[in-house]
């Protein structure tokens, strides 16, 4: 089955033809800036720009012609409004011009899916942290179920925060990680709440250290040890509690070495294994909402009404039946 994936849930758009689960083309461009942060109507205005130009691309390259395709699928939500619209737009507009079939899809389910996919595992534990969602799920009665997530910013959010605040500029995770390489520990708030970790505080402490002159490199490994081992924490409390051996780690935060360090260690001291996910498939990517769209066409039938689409920005993981699972 050939299914063209348009992912626009935040900074990249990015689109992508697969075959089953061989990738056939992709391209994608994300929104960076020098400074400040994601501007959502920036963001807008660069999928607008960049989407015909990627499509083409991706064309060119398969030398398939739309007409060829057996599904398309979209980001449906959770996302920036602004952002999520261009791919539906586009979405249903390709797919009425070519008649063929619209499904929308949870681009968090896409992120766990293409992370089980590639990792070839069975029943993970999932640790999904990425700008906009920190969450620890894992899937028991028919659906995934959140046992622990960020209760005010996510990481990759404050990450990106504190990165602005220093003048890192956007994303700011990658540039932390480097600059904690040469950092010491200093004492950060450590909030774990039952299952849920808050990352608000310690953004709050790290930069009125910051403005009392403390280095920089310091606050990066302090923040990053902090708040990795708050998740650790928490991941290892899922891991027993639901009494499974697997665990992955996706989303842009996954990129993090240190991060997968402490994960790893983790499992191996209760004989559960790690599984990296290839840095391509952590990030927003569009393959993984190509082949989520697969994986749920085939499992439901479900298709989208042309004239009814619509995005949805706050769309919980823990709504979805997966059914494919
Ligand atoms: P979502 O999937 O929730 O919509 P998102 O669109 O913001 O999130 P992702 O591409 O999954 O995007 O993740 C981007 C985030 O990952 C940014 O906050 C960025 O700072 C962070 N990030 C990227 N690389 C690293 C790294 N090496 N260490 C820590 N954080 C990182």
């Amino acid at each position: 089955m050939k299914c063209l994936g348009i992912e626009s849930t935040a900074h990249t758009f990015g689109i992508s033809i697969i075959e089953d689960k061989k990738e056939i083309a992709t391209a994608s461009h994300t929104f960076t800036t020098e400074e400040g942060g994601m501007i959502p109507m920036e963001v807008q205005k660069h999928h607008l720009e960049f989407k015909d130009k990627l499509l083409k691309q991706i064309l060119d390259e398969s030398k398939l012609e739309l007409k060829d395709l057996d599904l398309i699928s979209f980001s449906k939500g959770p996302g920036l409004p602004p952002s999520l619209v261009v791919g539906k737009d586009f979405a249903v507009k390709l797919a009425k011009e070519n008649n063929v079939p619209l499904i929308g899809v949870n681009h968090i389910c896409a992120h766990l899916e293409i992370g089980r996919m590639i990792t070839k595992t069975k029943d993970p534990v999932f640790v999904f942290v990425s700008g906009a969602n920190t969450q620890i799920i894992a899937h028991e009665g028919g659906r995934y179920r959140v046992f622990g997530e960020a209760l005010s910013i996510a990481l990759g959010n404050a990450l990106d925060k504190f990165g602005r605040i220093i003048g890192l500029g956007f994303p700011a995770g990658p540039k932390i990680e480097q600059l904690a390489k040469k950092g010491q520990l200093l004492d950060l708030p450590y909030v774990v709440k039952g299952m849920d970790v808050d990352f608000s505080g310690i953004i709050t402490k790290a930069e009125q250290l910051f403005k009392k002159g403390v280095k920089k490199e310091d606050l990066c490994f302090s923040l990053q040890e902090t708040c990795f081992a708050m998740l650790t924490e928490v991941t290892e409390r899922a891991l027993a509690h639901c009494d499974k051996n697997e665990c992955i780690l996706i989303g842009g935060v996954a990129a993090n070495q240190r991060f997968c360090e402490m994960l790893n260690d983790m499992c191996e001291d209760r004989n559960a294994k790690f599984y990296p996910v290839p840095l391509k498939y952590c990030g927003d990517n569009p393959i993984m909402i190509a082949w989520q769209g697969i994986l749920e066409y085939k499992s439901t039938k479900r298709l989208e009404d042309l004239e009814k689409v619509d995005i949805n920005p706050v769309w919980r993981i823990d709504e979805v039946e997966a059914t494919w699972y």
